[in-house]
């Protein structure tokens, strides 16, 4: 890697590499792992930086600290891909930073799990970057506008690294129009082709993901089907929540199965009812799907449908409603459960919201502990990265003890390992079991 420039030259020369210095406190946060720059921490700059590009972050006395994603547009101004000795990235860089992830997860799937995450972002050294597999579909999402100059490059990659039939790209909502805009890139179509088999030609992504019907899916159905433990679920994996199911749950349903037996389990904030699945095939009574969502409910039991094969799924009753989880649980508690499930979606999308957040949380677990009979578990779940482990627990514990039962907490749990957290805002997911 080359030495910082004399900031004369610097001008002078618009196409020389992007060069930042930061903050003390940034300089601090890079050194010790943590992969966000944000805007308001950059000292210096070069030049106007290009979406995408590599930037350069060098500390106050010129030495190399990190290089990462430029994104003019975002606060979070750059992404670190690389933090320590100065380091080429180039084409093998690339692929062993991709081989290194899907050797992450080498042993933790037998034959029976098809579904689950590759690729991680940050945590996995791609900032803002997921790849999910299920079965022989892959699904990219991008969670940042400043991979898209790069797109060809990694589906070439993952083309190569990952065999797959196809591939499904997803755009987070707030990257969307500028794909559109500046890539020529809308999600959710196919790039066809066989397993193994790099894409041909030279010929513009955009193209072939929008302009070329020999790239378009148009008789792939978007519904695929994975296995997860043996069990079969549908995932929507174009139009469906996150990249079509929510792999991150997985550790938990296995846990909800082992605690199933003879109970009736209501499933709140139910999505296509994977919880239940594994309860029903852990031998609970009966299974309640409640969400909001009539789309989601009919996947439910599309999902139960397709484990029918398994007694204990065919024994077990099947109840939905559709309606909101808030006003149904704290409605007249009528109908009581044996073990009661909560994984409501992200009730803190930002810190301003996390006060409103562990409100809703205690009320939420207050109604759902009405709801469960003596021996009852409640399982409660937190997907709010600003909702931290230790506040969401002691918010459940407390709500616990104002209902004036006495419970036993059976555990806690936090992220699965192909979901691994790797710096603090990265850590979202907590679930906390409790007995009555
Ligand atoms: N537990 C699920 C994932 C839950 S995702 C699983 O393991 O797959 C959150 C779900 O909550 C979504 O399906 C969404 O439709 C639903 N939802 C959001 N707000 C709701 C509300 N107020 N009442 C009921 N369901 C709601």
């Amino acid at each position: 890697m080359d030495k910082p420039p004399k900031r004369a030259q610097a001008k002078a020369a618009p196409a020389a590499r992007l060069r930042l210095r930061v903050s003390a406190a940034a300089e601090a946060a890079i050194r010790s792992g943590h992969p966000w720059i944000f805007a308001d921490s950059i000292r210096e700059q070069n030049r106007d930086g290009r979406l995408g590009e590599l930037a350069v972050v060098y500390d106050r006395r010129d030495r190399f600290l990190a290089l990462g994603l430029f994104d003019p547009e975002s606060p979070l101004r750059v992404r670190v891909l690389h933090a320590g000795q100065p380091q080429v990235i180039d084409c093998a860089w690339w692929r062993a930073r991709l081989q290194q992830a899907v050797a992450r997860r080498a042993g933790l799937f037998d034959a029976h799990t098809t579904g689950y995450r590759l690729v991680h972002g940050e945590s996995d050294g791609w900032p803002g970057l997921v790849l999910d597999r299920y079965e022989t579909t892959l699904v990219l999402k991008l969670y940042t506008a400043a991979w898209l100059p790069r797109l060809d490059e990694v589906i070439r990659l993952i083309g190569v690294e990952v065999p797959h039939e196809w591939l499904v790209l997803r755009l987070s909502r707030n990257i969307q129009r500028t794909a559109q805009e500046q890539a020529g890139v809308a999600e959710g179509f196919f790039v066809s082709r066989k397993a193994g088999e790099p894409v041909s030609g030279k010929v513009p992504l955009a193209h072939r993901l929008t302009g070329s019907p020999a790239y378009e899916a148009e008789s792939q159905p978007t519904v695929t089907t994975f296995l997860e433990t043996g069990l079969h679920f549908e995932a929507d994996v174009v139009r469906g929540q996150k990249t079509g199911f929510f792999l991150d749950q997985r550790e938990n349903r296995r846990l909800v199965q082992t605690l199933a037996r003879g109970r009736d389990v209501l499933n709140a904030f139910s999505f296509t009812g994977g919880f239940s699945v594994y309860a029903a095939r852990g031998g609970a009574k009966s299974v309640t799907d409640l969400d909001l969502s009539a789309h989601a409910l009919a996947g439910a039991k599309r999902n139960l449908a397709l484990n029918k094969t398994h007694s204990a799924v065919a024994a077990c009753r099947h109840f939905t409603v559709q309606a909101d989880a808030f006003e149904w649980l704290s409605g007249a508690p009528s109908q009581k459960f044996d073990l009661l499930i909560l994984d409501p979606p992200s009730l803190a999308k930002r810190e301003a919201e996390r006060a409103g957040a562990v409100q809703a949380y205690r009320r939420l677990a207050r109604s759902g502990l009405a709801r469960l009979r003596d021996g009852g578990i409640l399982v409660a779940a937190s997907c709010s990265a600003h909702v931290s482990a230790t506040e969401f627990f002691t918010t459940i514990r407390h709500a616990a003890r104002e209902s004036r039962r006495r419970f036993t907490e059976l555990r806690t749990t936090g992220h699965p390992p192909d979901h691994p957290a790797g710096f603090k805002e990265a850590e979202y997911l907590k679930c906390i079991y409790l007995q009555c």
